[in-house]
């Protein structure tokens, strides 16, 4: 675990120091000393007394004790380096930086588990192999440039890659984006990305603690842990943006049901992180963005007033902040448009002209505060055509962002014309959005990431040892039509009545039973409309027996099923086990609107009633399930019903790795299932499933 030692260290060793600033045991030391490490600071070379200035020992054995040791020598010989430095110099902290280890090859990942292992003996950290290192408030262990201005409520960054981490760094500084600290995992040997945030969590302090945490992940090993400490530093206050890289598709492609086809790990990365309420991005601006962002004061609701001294880019803003659900409230202020110069507008955009000047901004600015009550942001677009410089405008828009309750965005976009203006605001600790379009679209994502997801959630009663009795005496693989009617009727999901037969006349008598008309389908093939194995609409006996005897004939085909012909909106519910993650839950609209539009809802089990009703509400076709154009819609509750049902079935039998119920028919408030199918198997992690949500 984490430990004081490297949080802040009261002595560094840099292992493999060099005079070499080209190498990053000579940059990392350099970096060390320009930044002031308060400190001892120690070095070892094998020729040198003396690095950079600073002693230097020629063998390990020699150094006093020191609580951190940042490691650039070659990896083979990092065990025994490591060995010592536990051992004889009472070293509880370790970042090391060199390559070679389990990324490279078998040898690499022997000598990954020899380092762990000396290093777990005395209950110390470590940080990488393969990694830039470590920085924050009290040191800068990274060998690399830049180092970003540190500030204890500048964000917390967490990468899975040193290289991006370097350039995520440059995407925000420049713009005036500063950092608390930065983690650079590397190869995860024992601290990875989940490790890093739950120290975050466990350490948080409401007062010190920087309440923006950023993360680089290319992949997640404990998506539990990174669930439940996301969740709960939300909870606390803080805001997490995360990129996730690299979503395979490979796991999907062998799936054999629509909703194992459609649940690739990737959706589970999205699916989790909705539910913990990570903004979830997908590039460096726009992580960088999302982070400026937060930086600034909490926004209340979705009504921004865009204040402008020229009209494109307050019309691009426009254009995307409303396309993705925002709000730019009409505003009629006759009072406000007097002060202004003649031909302005305060419409929304609030057009203050070319000619615009910083006093009047302070105005608007004042109006909008205090005046217009249907305002929650501001964001503030002001350039310069480079006539004269706008260091009035930028005083004003600093003094204001001070003192308004409301948050200000400023989208200062003359990064030429104003650049020696700019970069006097952004020494005022501010951050300049320097293209509209990237901040709305930040800003839209932040709006449309939902809470998280609550903690005691209520499901609803299920016949908990009936499914168990079920479960326990299948067959592993697809189960059959008797068993799948026995788990719908466990956890009250309605289906459609049934029957299976056998012969041409238990056919022709079940059908008068159930009713004509009746659709026959074959029991035994998976994907029975591909083998021609549904016929639907079958209205007399004789079209009963010709069709039967038909069907049998098809491959695999061990009996017919018959039911009654319903009619309704098809509905599709499904679920998938994702390793690690656990249930995941889809639904949507049903039959060929699946296939052709892939418009599906997802949610980690367990899912809530409210998550449910989030889910339907999320997908493209809602207005299809609420009624369109006199058309009957279905009760949203009553779909939302069906997927905490299934939740708890889930829960209950995690054995389900697949599950699909494709169609439901809904009419109104009544949803039935008519078409079910439910793969089962024993999972490695069974007993943990759901456990952390
Ligand atoms: P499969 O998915 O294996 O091809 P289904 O049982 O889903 O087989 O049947 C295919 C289609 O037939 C469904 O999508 C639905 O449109 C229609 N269908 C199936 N059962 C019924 C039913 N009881 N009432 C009305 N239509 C049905
Ligand atoms: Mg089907």
């Amino acid at each position: 675990m984490i430990n004081q030692q490297l949080i802040n260290p009261k002595s560094i060793v840099v292992v493999g120091a060099s005079n070499d600033i080209h190498k990053p045991g000579g940059k990392i030391l350099k970096n060390l000393i320009d930044n002031n490490f308060k400190g001892k600071l120690y070095a070892t070379n094998l020729k040198e007394d003396n690095v950079q200035g600073i002693k230097s020992y020629r063998n390990i054995k020699d150094l006093p004790n020191v609580d951190l040791a940042i490691i650039a020598i070659a990896a083979k010989f990092c065990p025994q380096t490591v060995d010592i430095l536990t051992k004889e110099k009472n070293t509880r902290a370790f970042i090391i930086l060199s390559a070679g280890f389990s990324e490279e090859n078998k040898q690499g990942a022997e000598l990954e588990k020899q380092v762990v292992k000396s290093i777990n003996a005395v209950d110390g950290c470590l940080i990488g192999p393969n990694c830039i290192g470590v920085l924050n408030q009290n040191y800068t262990g990274v060998f690399t440039t830049p180092i970003p201005k540190l500030d204890p409520k500048g964000c917390d960054f967490i990468s899975g890659s040193g290289a991006t981490a370097v350039f995520i760094m440059e995407s925000g500084i420049p713009n005036g984006l500063t950092f608390s600290s930065v983690y650079s995992v590397g190869n995860s040997a024992q601290l990875g990305v989940e490790e890093i945030l739950k120290y975050m969590d466990q350490s948080f302090d409401p007062e010190k603690s920087s309440k923006v945490k950023l993360l680089y992940i290319e992949s997640i090993s404990k998506p539990k842990m990174l669930f439940k400490h996301a969740r709960s530093l939300i909870k606390k206050g803080c805001k997490i943006a995360a990129i996730k890289a690299g979503g395979s598709e490979a796991g999907s492609k062998a799936a054999s049901s629509h909703t194992g086809a459609m649940a690739s790990s990737d959706l589970a990365v999205e699916t989790l992180f909705r539910k913990a309420g990570i903004v979830r991005c997908y590039g460096r601006r726009e992580l960088t963005t999302v982070a400026s962002i937060y930086m600034h004061k909490d926004i209340k609701g979705k009504n921004i007033a865009i204040i402008t001294h020229a009209g494109g880019p307050a019309v691009m803003l426009t254009d995307v902040l409303s396309d993705n659900g925002m709000n730019i409230p009409h505003i009629e202020s006759p009072e406000l448009l007097e002060k202004l110069f003649p031909g302005s507008s305060v419409a929304n955009p609030i057009d203050f002209l070319a000619t615009g000047t910083a006093e009047q901004l302070a105005t608007i600015i004042d109006f909008c505060e205090n005046k217009f009550e249907n305002i929650d942001a501001m964001a503030v677009i002001f350039g310069s055509p480079g006539l004269f410089n706008v260091y009035d405008v930028y005083d004003v828009l600093d003094e204001k962002m001070k003192t308004c309750k409301k948050p200000i965005y400023p989208i200062l976009p003359s990064l030429i014309n104003a650049k020696d203006e700019i970069n006097y605001f952004i020494a005022k600790a501010r951050i300049n959005f320097p293209d509209e379009v990237v901040f709305g679209k930040a800003l839209t994502k932040i709006y449309n990431t939902p809470k998280p997801a609550l903690e005691d959630i209520k499901l609803p009663e299920i016949d908990k040892p009936k499914i168990r009795a079920i479960i326990d005496n299948a067959k592993q693989g697809y189960i059959s039509p008797a068993e799948i009617q026995g788990l719908l009727d466990a956890v009250k999901i309605p289906r459609v009545g049934e029957a299976v037969v056998k012969t041409r006349q238990q056919a022709i008598k079940e059908a008068n039973i159930l009713g004509l008309p009746v659709v026959m389908k074959v029991v035994g093939p998976v994907h029975k409309s591909d083998v021609n194995g549904v016929v639907v609409n079958v209205n007399d006996d004789e079209t009963v027996g010709k069709e039967f005897d038909r069907m049998m004939k098809i491959k695999d085909t061990t009996s017919i099923m018959l039911q009654p012909m319903l009619s309704g909106t098809e509905l599709f519910a499904g679920a998938k086990y994702e390793p690690k993650f656990g249930h995941i839950i889809l639904c949507g609209l049903g039959g060929i609107f699946i296939e052709v539009f892939k418009d599906i809802s997802s949610g980690l089990v367990p899912v809530s009633k409210q998550e449910a009703l989030a889910m339907i509400k999320q997908l493209k076709a809602y207005k299809i399930i609420k009624g369109v154009r006199g058309q009957q819609g279905i009760d949203e509750n009553v779909f939302a019903d069906i997927i905490t049902r299934l939740s708890a079935l889930l829960m209950t039998a995690p054995e389900i790795i697949e599950l699909d119920i494709n169609p439901l028919l809904g009419k109104k408030d009544k949803i039935i299932a008519v078409d079910a199918r439910i793969n089962i198997s024993q999972i490695s992690d069974i007993n943990s499933t759901f456990s952390d949500y």
